[in-house]
């Protein structure tokens, strides 16, 4: 992993940005392939491409880390920002689109755009301002950036992203690598259509691809894969202990199992994983 790190002592980056304290959260800079890297720190994994005629910034984490987010990139290349995309409407994910929207057009699903609309508390300015529904290309120095809008999975905005020169995958909240996933239910997100958009992914893309995920370190296809797995595995223990008349609260009783029980993180446990397979099955 460390020769994937790029150093960068001016901005005291180091190499976890877990090992930093909450108060000063810092932004790490990983190289992802080729001239694309991985942004990281509190909130969501930014995607950036610096290519030699400008960026391309995926998601934006959260608002108060602008400027952070800002100087990790100038310590890639000092080109222009010329695109944002954003993979959902998830504040983790858009905070800072009213900060970058001064720079670049923000890209987004058209329900991006519905939902933040719908919040009081985003600013306008913080909306996308080019929408689409199946997707968009976008060309830019010589990569090609394929985004995709996928069926109602994590919510019912995802979008995932392709660089096709460098076969990497930006696949938003639709992999958490970091453990047990979080569908927003209530955001148009589906149980079963979060694991048909991750078997998706799996047939659609290389299977050298380079994965950045919504959370977590890079990775890899064998890493979804095995990600795969576990919600399939969750999906068949939860369906069966509801076809065999059990509660929820029997089902809490009865767990994920020993395989999987070290998948709970911060912010999505053992109990909360198995309350959304309740509620969303
Ligand atoms: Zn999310």
């Amino acid at each position: 992993m460390s020769r994937l790190i790029l150093a960068s002592m001016s901005l005291g980056i180091l190499a976890s940005s877990y090992a930093i304290a909450a108060d000063d959260p810092q932004i790490t800079v990983s190289k992802a392939k080729d001239n694309i890297y991985m942004l990281q720190g509190p909130g969501g994994n930014i995607g950036l491409l610096a290519s030699e005629t400008g960026l391309l910034l995926v998601d934006d984490k959260y608002a108060p880390l602008a400027e952070k987010i800002e100087r990790a990139m100038k310590s890639v290349t000092d080109q222009k920002l010329k695109y944002v995309v954003n993979t959902h409407y998830h504040g983790d994910h858009t905070g800072s689109n009213e900060y970058f929207a001064d720079h670049a057009p923000i890209f987004a699903h058209e329900n991006v755009r519905k939902r933040l609309d719908n919040n009081d508390k985003v600013a306008k300015a913080a909306l996308p301002v080019v929408t689409y529904d199946k997707g968009i290309n976008i060309y830019l120095d010589d990569e090609h950036i394929q985004l995709s809008h996928l069926p109602h999975g994590h919510t019912d905005s995802d979008t995932i992203v392709y660089f096709q020169k460098s076969n990497v995958l930006h696949t938003g909240d639709l992999f958490f690598e970091v453990g047990f996933p979080y569908i927003d239910l209530d955001g148009g997100g589906s149980v079963a259509g979060y694991l048909a958009n991750v078997n998706y992914m799996i047939k659609q893309f290389p299977d050298d691809v380079v994965i950045i995920p919504g959370h977590g370190k890079l990775t890899n296809k064998e890493g979804l894969k095995a990600f795969a797995t576990m919600l399939e595995y969750s999906i068949e223990r939860v369906s069966k202990a509801k076809a065999d008349g059990m509660s929820e609260a029997q089902i809490l009783e009865m767990g994920i199992g020993k395989k999987y029980e070290g998948l709970s993180w911060s912010f999505i446990n053992e109990e909360k994983w198995l309350k959304t397979l309740v509620k969303g099955l």
